[in-house]
């Protein structure tokens, strides 16, 4: 296969994606510290498919933000109240009561996708009267999770009180910016130690805020550079205020090599470019009712280029109500609204982006379910894919197969092989879809009998296009010419070359138990072309690792075939 299960996608959107900086939160939860950056992908996408495996600024919150929600830095107390005040920082350190547990459990959702809520102010005077309610409703509207968020060190207890009473609530600890006045280091020491709770996922809201300036600026960037090092120290995200801020904030988080914690730009509200400078260093954006907005026509294009795997959902609560809740108090249950507008943006379901952004968080923020593994058939847009094997005779190293085989928020990882009846009872009616691909984290052509068998069928049952993603390897593995058997089943193949040479191709794909493989995937491109209507090679963008201009020559000038790169869409 190419390098994952096919995004589809005809809009330009910006790349970004690379998996290293990823790896490294993976590897430093582990107990390491990573300390390199990642690297940018110049290749903005693009026209094409990239395959599985195979190969406001809050300018409409109505509502103020309360300063501390009332509450001060303990710590500045302590520091002007002296021993008194020391003793009984101490003291109430000692007496703080055990939360009460509200909810302790979720309702089973029997693999249906559920909402997260990644930016929610559950702690805020506003939910005084029903914060329970407030949770009930969003677990009744399937958003199981929410990140609430510390604005100050008093804050930041507070909600990770909440968070140890109910199942699905996560907090998020830190000093806002506009509340940075008062913070001195004893704070950030306090700050990190909150971090290090397991409740705690992530450290914010931190951030800039240049519009309501509730602190100097040198202020706010200093305690900001402050509290991302305790992110990368605990090895947990951040969580970005950025308010007439963006060039400085993408300062700051270059110069401290912030995506050593990853994060997100909280209700990213900025343009094209500014998007794409944070996409490039490793960070999501927070989309949240500020997309919904009628007037918000710019940003909702801006969002339709950001590939869906580097967005999360939010509402900001009790800020910034989506229609028709506009000017009332926002809650997480509306989160749902954001989903739904960023399905009609990217020509999804509601379901799909549901599936995506919390599988955006659960790798960001290790909230949230596992993906249930298996999926033989899974759809993404107009496109079904049909996942056979997880075999294959490369090890491509930017594979899923390398790592956790979820694609798209689909775990690809199948607890044994499918046989034709199990995929075609998986494919459903395939005259739903435009197109079925035979492509997962594997090379279909090693089950080529169940290929041949589920694309008769399919083509029965009224397929309009079946395509054949595939590393081009087969005729060796079969030890025959396979591709007359496959005329007439399929209609278009795709052939993942990924070298423009022996010795590329060597590097990227680590072919085990094949000599010389590349002459091999070139010959099986010119023996397609017999057999097959629409043949086409494919490579994945990856600036510095594979030479796209020199494939696009081997692939149309040598071989005399199409040619297409497709992003690569991160896996791991
Ligand atoms: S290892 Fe196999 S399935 Fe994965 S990208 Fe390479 S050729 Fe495709």
């Amino acid at each position: 296969m190419e390098s994952g299960p096919d995004s589809s996608g005809d809009k330009d959107s910006f790349a970004g994606k690379d998996r290293k900086g990823r790896s490294q939160r993976r590897r430093r939860r582990r107990g390491r510290r990573g300390g390199k950056r990642p690297e940018h992908k110049e290749n903005q996408n693009t026209s094409g498919r990239a395959e599985p495996a195979a190969h406001a600024q809050n300018g409409e919150k109505a509502a103020q933000r309360p300063e501390n929600g009332g509450a001060r830095d303990p710590d500045s107390r302590r520091r002007r109240g002296g021993r008194k005040g020391r003793n009984r920082s101490r003291g109430e350190r000692r007496q703080r009561p055990k939360p009460q547990v509200i909810i302790a459990d979720l309702p089973d959702t029997n693999g249906v996708p559920v909402l997260v809520d990644t930016h929610a102010h559950l702690i805020d005077k506003a939910f005084d009267p029903d914060r329970q309610g407030a949770v009930e409703r969003a677990i009744e509207e399937g958003v199981h999770y929410i990140i609430s968020m510390g604005t100050c060190l008093e804050s930041s207890r507070r909600t990770l009180d909440l968070a140890a009473s109910y199942a699905g609530v996560y907090a998020a600890v830190g000093v806002h910016p506009s509340d940075v006045k008062d913070v001195n280091e004893r704070t950030i020491r306090e700050i990190a130690r909150l971090a290090e709770e397991p409740k705690a996922v992530a450290v914010g809201e931190i951030g800039l805020d240049y519009y309501r300036e509730g602190a100097p600026r040198k202020t706010q960037r200093r305690w900001f550079r402050e509290q991302i090092r305790v992110a990368v120290e605990v090895g947990k995200p951040i969580i970005v205020h950025c308010r007439d801020s963006a060039d400085d904030i993408y300062e700051v988080l270059e110069e401290e090599k912030a995506w050593r914690a990853g994060g997100v730009i909280h209700c990213f509200t900025g343009d094209d470019e500014q998007a794409r400078k944070f996409l490039d260093i490793d960070f999501h954006l927070g989309a949240g009712g500020a997309i919904t907005f009628s007037r918000s026509e710019e940003l909702r294009e801006v969002f339709e280029r950001v590939p869906i795997e580097r967005v999360l959902l939010e509402t900001d609560s009790p800020y910034l109500a989506p229609p028709p809740h506009r000017g009332k108090r926002n809650e997480p249950a509306y989160v749902a609204r954001v989903a739904e507008t960023l399905a009609e943006l990217h020509g999804m379901t509601t379901e799909e982006v549901t599936r995506l952004t919390t599988e955006n968080v659960r790798r960001l923020f290790g909230v949230g379910p596992e993906p249930d593994g298996g999926s033989i058939a899974y759809s993404v847009g107009e496109t079904l894919y049909l996942n056979v094997t997880n075999d294959c005779q490369n090890s491509c190293f930017f594979c899923g197969l390398l790592s956790d085989c979820v694609y798209k928020g689909h775990n690809l990882k199948l607890a044994q092989e499918p046989d034709a009846a199990e995929v075609l009872a998986a494919a459903g009616d395939p005259t739903r879809f435009a197109e079925v691909v035979f492509s997962g984290f594997g090379e279909p052509t090693l089950r080529l009998d169940v290929v041949k068998e589920v694309a008769g069928e399919l083509k029965r049952r009224g397929a309009r296009r079946i395509r054949l993603v595939t590393n081009g390897l087969a005729n060796k593995t079969h030890e025959r010419n396979i591709l007359p058997e496959l005329g007439g089943l399929v209609d278009a193949i795709s052939i993942s070359m990924q070298a423009e040479s022996p010795e590329a191709y060597a590097k990227v794909c680590k072919t085990k138990g094949i000599e010389e493989p590349y002459p091999l995937v070139k010959e099986f491109v010119r023996w397609s072309k017999n057999y097959i209507p629409e043949v086409e090679v494919t490579a994945v963008h990856m600036s510095g690792l594979i030479d796209i201009e020199a494939c696009e020559k081997v692939a149309t000038e040598e071989l005399g075939v199409p040619f297409r790169a497709h992003d690569y869409v991160r896996m791991d």
